[in-house]
């Protein structure tokens, strides 16, 4: 009877581990998927300004002489081109990165935000409401939470016209900072995407201003690596309200 139970238990067990391994095997191959869709978006947004700058390298090398105005046309967009380059893989090293990139050093957060609006200020005339309430402290990189306040801020200016709403205040166990704005919005169904790699909802829109389609994937990684979370609540014509929540540091 021992036998049979011993018997019996190991046969669940395996029967466990068989189940366990498959959902191991299953979550690689996702996530194999996931990181080849990536390289291949990857290169295809790298291969656009690329084929951008050598069209205008070509033209400058035919007519730019004798024409100064096509001199100047392609001399500009190789250059900005060139921005746009570096933009993606500085953004795209930042993705690679992050991970493995969590220090663990106390960041006031009140600190790190007042610094960022004063220099959003001193490039945008746009105004700028900021309100903040009591001492705001998270365990982190002090440089990546930067960053998600830089995205987010940008964000709001980009796809709205009118002035923005930032909030800065501490529940109890987290620090929120909200982003405001009374822009273009969000529908339902693209507010699910917006935080993947290269989404964006206007291609052309997002490309005018320089936008890649990173930034909020960037910035919800990094909120996630920091053990927090960044959600969106938006509706179309209205504007959008991006929420990032951070464990209180003690
Ligand atoms: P991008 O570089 O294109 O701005 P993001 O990853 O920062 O890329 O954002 C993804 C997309 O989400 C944007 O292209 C835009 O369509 C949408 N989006 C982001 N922030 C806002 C906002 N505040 N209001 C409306 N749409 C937004």
């Amino acid at each position: 009877w021992q036998k049979l139970r011993l018997k019996k238990r190991s046969k669940d067990e395996m029967y466990e581990m068989g189940k366990t391994f498959n959902h191991m095997i299953t979550k690689l191959e996702e996530n194999f998927h996931k990181q080849e869709a990536f390289v291949s978006d990857a290169s295809h947004e790298l291969k656009t300004p690329i084929a951008i700058i050598k069209s205008y390298a070509q033209l400058l090398k035919r007519r730019g002489l004798e024409h100064p105005d096509i001199f100047g046309e392609s001399v500009d967009a190789i250059h900005s081109e060139a921005d746009r380059m570096q933009m993606l893989v500085e953004q795209l090293l930042v993705l690679a990165k992050n991970e493995a990139n969590v220090l663990q050093e106390k960041v006031d957060f009140n600190h790190i935000c007042e610094t960022i609006i004063h220099k959003v200020r001193g490039v945008h005339s746009r105004e700028i409401h900021l309100s903040i309430n009591g001492v705001n402290r998270v365990t982190g990189n002090k440089e990546q939470l930067q960053q998600i306040i830089y995205i987010l801020i940008m964000n709001a200016l980009k796809y709205s016209e009118r002035e923005i709403d930032i909030r800065l205040y501490s529940q109890t166990d987290d620090v929120i900072f909200q982003v405001e704005d009374y822009g273009i919005g969000i529908s339902k169904k693209d507010q699910e995407r917006i935080f993947d790699r290269f989404y964006r909802v206007d291609k052309a829109r997002s490309r005018d201003s320089g936008g890649t389609g990173l930034g909020l994937a960037i910035a919800k990684e990094i909120a996630e690596s920091h053990g927090g979370t960044l959600s969106v609540q938006s509706e179309k014509e209205k504007g959008s309200v991006f929420t990032l929540k951070l464990p209180k540091a003690h």
